[in-house]
């Protein structure tokens, strides 16, 4: 089985070449104490010793035994606990929190490279921590100061955890539906009974406390969605700072499940439950939003991280095992087979998984800056845009990066033949543990509506034009700048202008749509890709710049390979958004024409 090698060449270059982070952070000055181009490049090497040493070991043996579910009580596998206490020690699980509660206010651009390393190593140890990351910049943005005081420094320090607690039996995609109960209680706070299910980490024993973000229900709630309110309920209660009494959260039970076997998902029952509401009643939807958005963003990372581990193994597979001759000067004629990567099947497979997980690392770190610019910048009109950006383009992260996470895996599972079906190798269960991602923190569908409808449509294409904008300003400053010249650029920028010329028309057709509810639903996951494979042509153009600059003072083959990946790009994989897009402008007729009773 391949051992897990972080990408830090690779990230290096992104955040310093394509990124320019060093101007960037010097340009903000909260991020210009925090951090500097050194002091990131240890710690993604400190982070990555760790995903590589310390929890990758645990990947597979956590796959086999599971997280263990015995009367009430959740076993982690072993090695589990150890492991997460030297993580938690190491200010890991505080990474990007807010200083002032004992985070370490790191900016996001390194975040996403260190949850891509933790997922590579062992999703379901990842997500352990980072739903309670999540939790806290929810607790952190809409919760009372008291709240924050007595949980925040808790869950920095990795003492605590923390799981969210929306889906009900009957209610997944539409929590309007939710039945949690909230009543108000003579000391300030709220009983809250109900049930939850599919809660990840909702119960286990790698902390003494768990903090559940729960959705429920007040009496005078108003009906569907806008009656939602969000509660703090802890595992155990906290009283000036110690642990006291059980607060009547249980574990029902566990589900076994296809994949991320490690990580418990559980039913989740509150039973009066002491709660404490977060932010205003009736806006915990809203609320909830800020930890949602960014579970969205992390659970994308989790498609990466499983497609990067994938084409670590696969790569090396494809170099040691012998079938087969290859074609012209790729036979070694003293030999009888040459190994398969010769092959031009098998190199499509690969390169079309290492475009994926690139991209989509590049990707990563844009939406990343502009969660960083959002958070940390006094620039209000910069503040602004990066806002924009952010809701137009969280849904095509988790949904793009997932989709092609799980592709990613199923081509290098290929990849090894016969051999990535049986467990020996780990193929298997990296495809078990991304397809997950498809599904939880709304399915890729739900994103696409999401982005189609409330983020392109309901907004009358106004955040899109801000990407778009970007994107051609972008290329008019290549046109007559120095590179201008370079024939390789100026093929890849040709590309991208009839990519996002393409994309501008399919927004207006959809625009034009945007009253006919079915042509928004059904062409949903199509523009989702249209527009993400149109989103990569900018982040290839971009790294493409930065690896020709950076070759006038350095021969480092990794930029030659860089280039060479971006043509593979522009050549084999971007003329699947013209398929998206041929695919919509069809219409929806032919989707909607069979009678339900026929399906
Ligand atoms: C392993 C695992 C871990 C999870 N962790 C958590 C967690 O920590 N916390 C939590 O609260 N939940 C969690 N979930 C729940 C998860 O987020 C939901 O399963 C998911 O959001 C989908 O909801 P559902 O399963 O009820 O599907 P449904 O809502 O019943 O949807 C079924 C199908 O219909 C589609 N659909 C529904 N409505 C529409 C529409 N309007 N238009 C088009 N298509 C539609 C969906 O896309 C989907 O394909 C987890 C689930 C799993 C399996």
């Amino acid at each position: 089985m391949t051992e897990f090698k972080p990408p830090l060449e690779d990230m290096n270059f992104l955040l310093a070449n394509v990124f320019g982070v060093e101007k960037l952070w010097q340009d903000i000055p909260a991020l210009n104490e925090a951090i500097d181009v050194d002091t990131a490049n240890a710690i993604l090497e400190e982070g990555g010793k760790l995903a590589s040493s310390l929890i990758a070991p645990l990947n597979r043996s956590g796959d086999e035994e599971g997280a263990i579910f015995d009367d009430g009580i959740v076993t982690t596998p072993k090695g589990f606990k150890a492991a997460f206490d030297e993580f938690a020690e190491g200010g890991w699980s505080g990474l990007c929190g807010d200083p002032e509660f004992g985070g370490m206010g790191m900016p996001k651009m390194l975040g996403v490279l260190f949850d891509e390393m933790m997922y590579a190593a062992n999703t379901s140890f990842t997500l352990y921590s980072t739903l309670t990351a999540g939790a806290c910049l929810a607790l952190n943005a809409h919760g009372s100061e008291s709240l924050k005081s007595d949980y925040l420094p808790h869950l920095y320090s990795g003492r605590w955890s923390a799981s969210m607690c929306l889906t009900e039996p009957h209610s997944g995609t539409d929590l309007g539906l939710i039945k949690t109960k909230a009543i108000p209680n003579n000391e300030g706070s709220f009983d809250i009974t109900g049930t939850k299910i599919f809660i990840t980490g909702g119960e286990h024993d790698l902390n003494e406390n768990i903090i559940h973000l729960v959705l429920a229900k007040l009496p005078d709630a108003a009906p569907g969605a806008r009656g939602i309110s969000l509660f703090l309920v802890p595992k155990i209660n906290v009283e000036n700072d110690e642990l006291t009494t059980p607060n009547n959260v249980s574990c029902g039970s566990i589900e076994h499940k296809m994949g991320i076997k490690a990580s418990s998902t559980c039913v989740m029952n509150f039973d009066e439950s002491k709660g404490y509401l977060i932010g205003e009643a009736g806006k915990g939807l809203a609320c909830m939003f800020t930890m949602m958005n960014y579970e969205r963003l992390s659970i994308g990372i989790q498609g990466i991280g499983c497609g990067e581990m994938a084409y670590q193994g696969a790569s090396e597979y494809a170099k040691e095992r012998l079938q087969s001759k290859g074609i012209g000067e790729l036979r070694d004629t003293t030999k009888e087979a040459d190994p398969i990567i010769v092959h031009g099947d098998v190199r499509r497979m690969l390169l079309t998984t290492r475009a994926n997980n690139e991209g989509s690392r590049a990707f990563a770190l844009y939406i990343a800056k502009q969660l960083d610019i959002a958070k940390f910048s006094d620039n209000e009109i910069d503040k602004t845009k990066a806002r924009s950006l952010i809701a137009l383009l969280t849904p095509v992260a988790k949904a793009f990066f997932t989709d092609l996470g799980l592709e990613s895996t199923i081509l290098s599972q290929q990849v090894f033949g016969g051999h990535g079906y049986i467990r020996e190798w780990g193929m298997e269960q990296l495809v078990r543990d991304a397809r997950i991602a498809q599904i939880y923190e709304g399915t890729n569908g739900i994103q696409a509506l999401d982005l189609i409808g409330r983020k392109v449509v309901a907004n009358k294409g106004d955040d899109f034009s801000i990407f778009s904008n970007e994107i051609k300003s972008y290329i008019s400053t290549f046109k007559t700048g120095d590179l201008a010249d370079n024939k390789r650029l100026q093929s890849m920028f040709n590309h991208l202008e009839q990519s996002i010329t393409s994309l501008d028309k399919l927004t207006a057709l959809m625009l034009s749509r945007g009253q006919d509810g079915n042509e928004i639903n059904g062409n949903a996951v199509d523009y989702l890709n249209a527009f993400g494979y149109a989103s990569y042509a900018y982040m290839w153009c971009m790294t493409s710049i930065s690896a020709v600059e950076a070759q006038f003072s350095s021969d480092n083959p990794y930029l030659e390979n860089k280039l060479l990946i971006a043509e593979f790009f522009f050549a084999r994989l971007l003329p699947k958004q013209q398929t998206y897009t041929l695919a919509i402008e069809s219409g929806v007729e032919s989707m909607m024409a069979m009678p339900n009773d026929m399906f």
